[in-house]
C-alpha cells in the first residue's frame, strides 16, 4: 500500500484547515473521503502549494471532498517530487480526480522521478 506520509486526516473545512495548518509553508495535500466503516482515509485528489498551502488547499473547499491530509515542504522543487510520487503511487489521472499530471513550479527545471516528464 502507498504512502501519503502526511497528517491527518482531518475534517476539510475553513475551520479546520486554519487550524492544523498554521504555517506559511510550501506543502502537500490529498483531499478525499474517510471510509465509512474501515475508517481508513480514500485519495481522491492529490495537490501541492509552492508558497502558501493553507491558502491553495482552501480553492478546493466548493468541491465534495469531506476530509484532508496534509504535510509541509521545505522548497517548492521538494514539494513538487513529493506530489509526483503521491500522484503515480496513487493510480495517476485513471484513478484519481487530478486530470493532468502535476506541473512544475515556475522557474524550476526538474523532472518527475517517476515518468521523468
Ligand atoms: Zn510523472
Amino acid at each position: 500500500m502507498p504512502e501519503l506520509k502526511m497528517s491527518g486526516p482531518f475534517k476539510f473545512t475553513r475551520g479546520e484547515c486554519n487550524a492544523k495548518i498554521t504555517k506559511i509553508s510550501p506543502g502537500n495535500f490529498a483531499l478525499g473521503k474517510v471510509h465509512p466503516t474501515k475508517k481508513g482515509f480514500i485519495v481522491q485528489y492529490i495537490g501541492r502549494a509552492d508558497s502558501d498551502l493553507n491558502e491553495q488547499i482552501k480553492e478546493h473547499l466548493g468541491d465534495d471532498y469531506t476530509h484532508f491530509k496534509f504535510s509541509y515542504a521545505n522548497t517548492a522543487e521538494e514539494a513538487f517530487l513529493k506530489e509526483c510520487t503521491n500522484y503515480h503511487e496513487f493510480g495517476g489521472s485513471q484513478k484519481l480526480r487530478n486530470k493532468m499530471h502535476p506541473g512544475k513550479p515556475l522557474k524550476e527545471d526538474i523532472k518527475c522521478p517517476v515518468c521523468f516528464k
